[in-house]
C-alpha cells in the first residue's frame, strides 16, 4: 500500500489511522482539527493548494503581486528570482503591518527555542559579538548552542532581523503551544525543526552573498 502523507504538515499517516481526503491528497486528523475554522465542508471536493490558500489568504495576495514561491517553510515564503520574502500577517510581534521584504534586508537570522537562542548567523550575531565586545560578546556567545536538554518543547520561533527603520525583526512560530509543548521525539517537532533549519540555510546564503557583493 503507498504511504500517505499529510499536505499540510507533510507527516506520514500510518497505514490504519484515520484521514481526511481531499481531491488529490490527504490531511492528518490533527491538521484538520487546528484549521477547522477554514476547513471547507466538503473537503474532498478541494485540492491541497485551495486548501491551503484557505489556511493562508496571504498565498493569494503574493501571487497577485507576481511573485513566485521558491521556497515556503511554515508561512513564510520567498521568491528568489525576485529577492523577496514574505511573512504571514499574523503573530508579528513588531506592530507595523508590512510582510514584503527584499531578501536583501535580511541580514541576521535566529533559532529560538524555548526563549533560548539555539543557533545565530549573520552580522551581530555570537562570533561578530565575540570580536566586537570582547569579553561581553563571549558571554552573549556562550548562551548559543547550550540547548536545554528538556523532552518537550512549548515554542519554536525564527527570528529574522531586518535592515529596516520601522521594522527591525519579524519572529515567526512554528511550534506555539504554552498549554501543551510538543515532545521532541514526536513528528511534528522533528518536521518544525527541519522547517527552521533550512529557513536558516537558505537565509544564511543571502546574507552571505549580500555581503560579498
Ligand atoms: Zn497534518
Amino acid at each position: 500500500m503507498a504511504r500517505k502523507y499529510c499536505v499540510l504538515c507533510e507527516n506520514e499517516i500510518p497505514t490504519f489511522s484515520s484521514c481526511y481526503k481531499l481531491k488529490d491528497g490527504v490531511i492528518c486528523p490533527k491538521c484538520y482539527k487546528k484549521n477547522q475554522k477554514v476547513m471547507p465542508m466538503l473537503v474532498w471536493r478541494i485540492t491541497g493548494e485551495e486548501l491551503k490558500d484557505k489556511i493562508d489568504p496571504s498565498r493569494i495576495n503574493f501571487r497577485n503581486h507576481g511573485y513566485e514561491e521558491t521556497f515556503e517553510f511554515g508561512r513564510i515564503k520567498g521568491d528568489e528570482n525576485k529577492q523577496v520574502i514574505f511573512f504571514p500577517d499574523t503573530d508579528n510581534e513588531v506592530m507595523e503591518n508590512r510582510t514584503l521584504f527584499s531578501l536583501k534586508e535580511v541580514y541576521r537570522v535566529e533559532i529560538i527555542e524555548d526563549n533560548q537562542t539555539v543557533s545565530s548567523g549573520g552580522l551581530g550575531a555570537a562570533v561578530v559579538g565575540d570580536v566586537l565586545l570582547g569579553g561581553v560578546g563571549a558571554i552573549i556567545g556562550s548562551n548559543v548552542g547550550k540547548k536545554k536538554s528538556r523532552g518537550t518543547c512549548a515554542k519554536l520561533s525564527v527570528k529574522i532581523y531586518l535592515d529596516n527603520p520601522m521594522t527591525q525583526y519579524k519572529e515567526v512560530y512554528f511550534i506555539n503551544e504554552q498549554k501543551k509543548p510538543v515532545k521532541k521525539d514526536s513528528d511534528e517537532y522533528k518536521q518544525a525543526y527541519q522547517s527552521v533549519s533550512e529557513l536558516e540555510a537558505k537565509l544564511q546564503y543571502y546574507i552571505r552573498k549580500n555581503q560579498t557583493k
